[in-house]
C-alpha cells in the first residue's frame, strides 16, 4: 500500500514558519478515528477498556484524547503514574503493568488506586510489605515460556522474555492472593511486539482463556477481566498488509464464546494495553535537508539525528520516508539519510531508493507516533525536538516544546557552574 503523509506540503510549509524543524507532528483526526474503531470491534463485550501504554506516547495532550473515550492509562514507572494521575486517569482508570518494581511505584500506584499487575511470584510478599496489604482487585502476568508461532512462523520468543510468571507460579500466585483475601482478579500476557496479522490477539485470547478456565475450576477464583495487553502492530513498510482490528475484534469474540461462555464466565471484562496500535501511524517527524555529501556512498545530513527517533540506529528498523513535494518523482537516488550524532548508526535510512533530493527539501518520516519521540535521548548534548497537534481542522497546537540548553543542563542547578550554563 502507497504510504501517504496525513500532512500537506503546503500545509507544512505553514508550520515550519511558525515552528522550526526537526519535530515530531500528530494527527488527531488519525487518532480519534482509530480508538473509535478499536472501542467499536470490542463493543461485544461489556467491560472493555482500553488502557493506553503511556510510554508509548507520553504527552498528556494526547492522552487527554484517548481519554476521551474512556480510555484508562497502561503505566510503569513513576513518572508514568504522575502523568495518568495529572489527566485525572486514578483508581481502576490505571493498570500498573512494571516489573522488577521498586518499592515506592507500588507505594505511589497504591496511593493512586491503579489496579496492580505483578510481574512475578515474589512480588506477592514484597507488594504485602511495601502497602500493607493485598488489594482486592489484583492482577498476575503470566509467560507460558517457549515460542510463540502464528501459522508456523516463530513470532517471538517467550521462553527468553523476562516478564511474567510460569504457568505453575500463576496458579500458585492465584492462590496465595486468594487466601490473603483479593478478591477480583486478572490475567495478563505479552507473547509478541509489532504484530501485522490478525490472529495474534485471537491466538493469545486462546492461551488466556483456557487458563483462566482452569484457574477459576481450579483455584475458585473471580476472573474479572483479561489484559491482550499490547502487540497489535502497524505497516511500517509500504508492502505490509495492515492489521484490521474489526478481524480481530471478531476472532477474540469466536475465542470468548468458544472458551469462556461455556465455562459460565461470560462476565470476564477484556481489556488491552495499546501503544503503538493507538498513534504509532499518527505521528511523524518532519525535518530539512541541510547537507549532501558524495564520498563513498551519497548523503542526505537531515537536522534530526537518532535522538529525535531511535528505532532505525537501535532495531534496525524500516520507518518509510517520503520527501514532501516529490511524491510523484521515480525513487532513481540511492541514499543514506543521516542525522549528527558521531555514531555511524545515526541514520534514518540506509540505501534506500528516493527521488532526487536537494538541500531544503522536507522529509516526514512516517509512523513516529509510537516509541519515538519517547525514545529519544540526549546523546552528543542533542536537544529533544518539540511535539506538534495537526487538529481535526488543519491548526495547529504546540503540545510540547523543544529543549533548551538550560533544559539539557537543569540538573547543575544545585551547582556554581550551572548558573553559568542555565542563564
Ligand atoms: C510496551 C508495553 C505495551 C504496549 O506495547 P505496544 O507494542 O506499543 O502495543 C503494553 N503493555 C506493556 C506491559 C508494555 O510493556
Amino acid at each position: 500500500m502507497k504510504k501517504q503523509p496525513f500532512v500537506t506540503k503546503t500545509q507544512l510549509e505553514e508550520i515550519v514558519k511558525k515552528y522550526p524543524t526537526p519535530f515530531h507532528l500528530y494527527d488527531e483526526k488519525g487518532i480519534r478515528k482509530n480508538i473509535k474503531a478499536l472501542k467499536e470491534a470490542f463493543s461485544w463485550n461489556p467491560g472493555f477498556k482500553e488502557y493506553f501504554a503511556v510510554k508509548a506516547a507520553p504527552n498528556p495532550f494526547l492522552i487527554q484524547i484517548l481519554r476521551e473515550y474512556g480510555c484508562g492509562c497502561d503505566c510503569s514507572s513513576y513518572t508514568e503514574l504522575m502523568l495518568s494521575d495529572a489527566v485525572e486517569a486514578k483508581g481502576e482508570d490505571i493498570m500498573f503493568s512494571s516489573n522488577d518494581t521498586p518499592k515506592e511505584e507500588y507505594q505511589y500506584a497504591e496511593k493512586l488506586g491503579a489496579v496492580i499487575n505483578l510481574d512475578d511470584i515474589t512480588h506477592i510478599d514484597f507488594l504485602e510489605k511495601a502497602i500493607g496489604y493485598i488489594p482486592q482487585t489484583i492482577s498476575c502476568r503470566y509467560n507460558p515460556g517457549g515460542l510463540f508461532k502464528v501459522s508456523n512462523d516463530i513470532m517471538d520468543n517467550p521462553g527468553d522474555a523476562k516478564y511474567g510468571m510460569t504457568t505453575e507460579q500463576l496458579f500458585d500466585a492465584f492462590r496465595i492472593l486468594k487466601e490473603k483475601g483479593a478478591k477480583e482478579f486478572g490475567i495478563h500476557s505479552f507473547l509478541a511486539s509489532n504484530t501485522v496479522t490478525n490472529e495474534y490477539y485471537p491466538m493469545l485470547a486462546k492461551i488466556l482463556f483456557e487458563t483462566a478456565v482452569r484457574l477459576h475450576k481450579e483455584t475458585g477464583v473471580h476472573i474479572k477481566f483479561i489484559n491482550l495487553s499490547g502487540g497489535i502492530g502497524i505497516p511500517y513498510r509500504p508492502d505490509q498488509e495492515p492489521n484490521d482490528i474489526r478481524v480481530i475484534g471478531d476472532g477474540v469474540r469466536r475465542v470468548y464464546e468458544e472458551t469462556l461462555v461455556p465455562a459460565g464466565m461470560k462476565d470476564v471484562a477484556i481489556y488491552t494495553e495499546l501503544g503503538r496500535f493507538m498513534t504509532g501511524p499518527y505521528g511523524c517527524l518532519v525535518t530539512k535537508a541541510i547537507h549532501e555529501k558524495h564520498t563513498h556512498k551519497e548523503y542526505i545530513g537531515v537536522d534530526a539525528c537518532a535522538v529525535n527517533l531511535m528505532r532505525p540506529a537501535m532495531y534496525g528498523a524500516y520507518h518509510h520516508i517520503t520527501v514532501m513535494g516529490k511524491e510523484n518523482l521515480p525513487c532513481d537516488h540511492k541514499y543514506d539519510i543521516a542525522g549528527a550524532l558521531c555514531e555511524n548508526n545515526d541514520k534514518f535510512a540506509i540505501d534506500r531508493m528516493l527521488p532526487r533530493i536537494d538541500k531544503g527539501d522536507l522529509l516526514v518520516i512516517h509512523d513516529t507516533g509510537a516509541h519515538g519521540y519517547a525514545m529519544g535521548y540526549n546523546y552528543n548534548g542533542k536537544l529533544k525536538s518539540a511535539e506538534i497537534l495537526l487538529r481535526e481542522d488543519g491548526s495547529t497546537q504546540l503540545i510540547r516544546r523543544a529543549e533548551t540548553p538550560a533544559d539539557y543542563f537543569a540538573t547543575f542547578d544545585c551547582f556554581e557552574i550551572g548558573k553559568k550554563l542555565i542563564q
